[in-house]
């Protein structure tokens, strides 16, 4: 059985071999047990249901939560010649009954539906005739209110099941899941003797940092140009952050895109996709954007805020590197957010408990934010995970900063929050030390104090910065308020006495990119050509993955080709050719230039 699995991973995806935890799942699908699957975003969990799937008499249905996002995989599936369909609320009547007759004659081996369709009765009435051997759910922890994407209509799953005439065979998937999580999805969608299989959480080409006291406009700024053919995600936690950051952006003559709940749908649709046809290279989004996409090429996320929880966190900066390639996850951190985090909660109206399980998920996330350990042994030892050993990439790990002793700074700064007597918030101290004639400054007198002035040499930027540094390391405190006011804690009290010294780590210089492959970019054109033609996302066509192969491999016919992982039988009919020629008329103009040299 599953050597035909494994036949179908190589002629249909092109993939020699499955990844741990894949063959795991798909032979215990295979041997008919209900089955749930815990793997990391990018793990590969799609082909854990599609393979078997089509090993399977009669259709699969699978239920995936955002209807906009069903046409990426339904697309991605035709392209490597699998017959699949989405039924989505667009849909005309006719259309809707055109596509379920088709379903019932077995033209498609995988149906995908929204979770709101099942309470349809018009829905269930057309689904009778058709004989459904597999039900597959993905995004699994969507069906629990423990969880963060919480859906009411994941709950419908189960009674659904039970409305069928004969009980398929049920299989569940996500990348989040706590323990309480976990038991939801076995008890909730009602699984029977299930297998649960849990592999690690660890992505090994993640490269996980975080920054504490940067100026994030900068920041992100400098980080995207020197970044320039990549793509990125850039999330924030407001709707009017993400605008102004975009617009910033935009300015800056970056090609940025937007994503939040306050646009329209028609708005939400065009931005997407222009950032999943590689047309807009960065996207700037609230955490509404993302479930689902399945954008292989994402190579950073930054997150301009901290996030409320670390399944929050890891599910959305897992969207970099979904292809295995080395993608960077940056989280910048300022002590406001949690103040954000905070009102979020307040607002919300769960329950007392819930808030308090909330606040709770907040503090490890912040403990995260300031924990000098591996991050990665960090986030995977939250999911319960404690075998993962310290990943020697993540900025902590490689924090070989140089340490630049700032007592000094400190002192200077510590005093003037106490000559204001701790009363006000870092952007008026930073004015103070920094001589400012501010109203404010002149209207409290400030000018008067001894540490008026004392920071001249630098900008207020700067000492806001220094500021925000000396509070992510615990010097100094911040009131829960909405204009927070900066307030000394004990060890500010060491350093004025001279008996603690403060330092700062100074990181050096970002890695210099890889260097430009010219046969890789022209691959890259060439996608992006055959992408438009089709009304397809690049990546569709082919990874960035298979790209890079194809370019340093060269290959040269059918058989050389078909090797590259992501290469497929239906792949190669379609793209083979077109690939093949522009690398030998590649390898061709590159002969004439070298012996015009000679
Ligand atoms: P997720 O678990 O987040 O749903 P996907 O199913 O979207 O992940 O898969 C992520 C990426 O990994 C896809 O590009 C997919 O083609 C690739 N992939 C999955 N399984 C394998 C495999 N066995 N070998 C190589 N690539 C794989
Ligand atoms: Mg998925
Ligand atoms: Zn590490």
């Amino acid at each position: 059985m599953l050597q035909r699995a494994e036949e179908i991973l190589q002629s249909y995806y092109g993939y020699p071999s499955f990844r741990d935890g894949q063959k795991e799942i798909i032979s215990s699908l295979l041997a008919g047990h209900d089955t749930v699957g815990i793997m990391p975003t990018g793990g590969g969990k799609s082909i854990c249901y599609q393979v078997p799937a089509l090993t399977m008499e009669g259709i699969t249905l699978v239920i995936s939560p955002l209807i906009s996002l069903m046409k990426d995989q339904v697309d991605a599936l035709h392209a490597m010649g699998i017959s699949a369909i989405e039924i989505n609320s667009s849909l005309s009547v006719s259309e809707l009954q055109e596509r379920m007759y088709n379903a019932s004659t077995g033209l498609y081996k995988l149906l995908y539906i929204a979770p709101e369709r099942l309470e349809s009765e018009r829905f269930q009435s057309l689904l009778r005739d058709i004989p459904v051997s597999m039900i597959a759910v993905d995004e699994a922890h969507c069906v629990s209110s423990w969880g963060h994407d919480f859906r009411p209509s994941y709950l419908a799953i189960s009674r659904f099941i039970e409305s069928l005439p004969s009980r398929p065979l049920v299989t569940a998937f996500t990348a989040t899941a706590t323990p309480e999580v976990i038991t939801d999805i076995r008890t909730l969608l009602g699984l029977v003797n299930e297998q649960v299989y849990i592999t690690g959480f660890e992505r090994d080409n993640l490269r996980l940092q975080v920054r504490r006291g940067e100026n994030k406009n900068k920041f992100v700024s400098e980080y995207i140009r020197s970044h320039s053919d990549q793509a990125g995600i850039i999330y924030a936690s407001t709707r009017k952050e993400v605008d102004s950051l975009q617009e910033q952006l935009v300015e800056a003559g970056i090609e940025a895109t937007k994503y939040h709940a306050g646009l329209s749908e028609i708005e939400r649709k065009t931005n997407q996709d222009a950032f999943l046809f590689d047309d807009a290279r960065v996207m700037v989004a609230t955490n509404a954007f993302g479930m689902g996409i399945d954008k292989s090429n994402v190579r950073y996320v930054i997150h301009y805020n901290m996030p409320k929880n670390m399944e929050a966190y890891y599910q959305e900066a897992g969207r970099a590197g979904r292809d295995g390639d080395v993608s960077e996850c940056i989280l910048l951190f300022h002590p406001q957010d949690i103040q954000t985090q905070k009102f979020f909660i307040e607002q919300g109206e769960q329950s007392q408990d819930r808030k308090e399980l909330e606040y709770k998920k907040l503090y490890t996330m912040n403990d995260y934010c300031r924990t000098s350990r591996c991050l990665m042994q960090y986030i995977v030892e939250y999911f319960g995970d404690t075998t993962c050993k310290e990943c020697g990439e993540c900025s902590n790990c490689t924090n070989h900063a140089e340490l630049v002793d700032i007592t000094v700074e400190a002192q200077k700064i510590f005093s003037c929050v106490k000559r204001m007597r701790e009363r006000f918030g870092s952007a008026l101290i930073a004015q103070v030390l920094k001589g400012s004639k501010n109203k404010k400054v002149l209207q409290f007198g400030f000018d008067k104090l001894p540490t008026y002035g004392i920071m001249d040499q630098c900008t207020e930027r700067e000492i806001v910065d220094l500021i925000q540094l000396l509070i992510a390391e615990g010097y100094m405190n911040i009131t829960e308020s909405q204009y927070p006011i900066v307030m000394l804690g004990e060890r500010a009290a060491n350093v004025l006495r001279g008996e603690e010294k403060v330092w700062q780590k100074v990181t050096l210089k970002a890695a210099p990119q890889e260097v430009n492959d010219e046969l890789f970019d022209h691959l890259k054109m060439l996608r992006k050509r055959i992408a438009g033609q089709e009304g397809l996302p690049p990546y569709v066509i082919f990874h960035d993955k298979t790209i890079k192969e194809l370019s340093s491999l060269c290959p040269k016919d059918k058989a050389s080709m078909l090797q590259i992982k992501g290469v497929g039988e239906a792949k190669f009919e379609k793209y083979g050719e077109a690939f093949l020629t522009a690398i030998h008329e590649y390898e061709e103009r590159n002969k004439e230039r070298e012996s015009s040299y000679n």
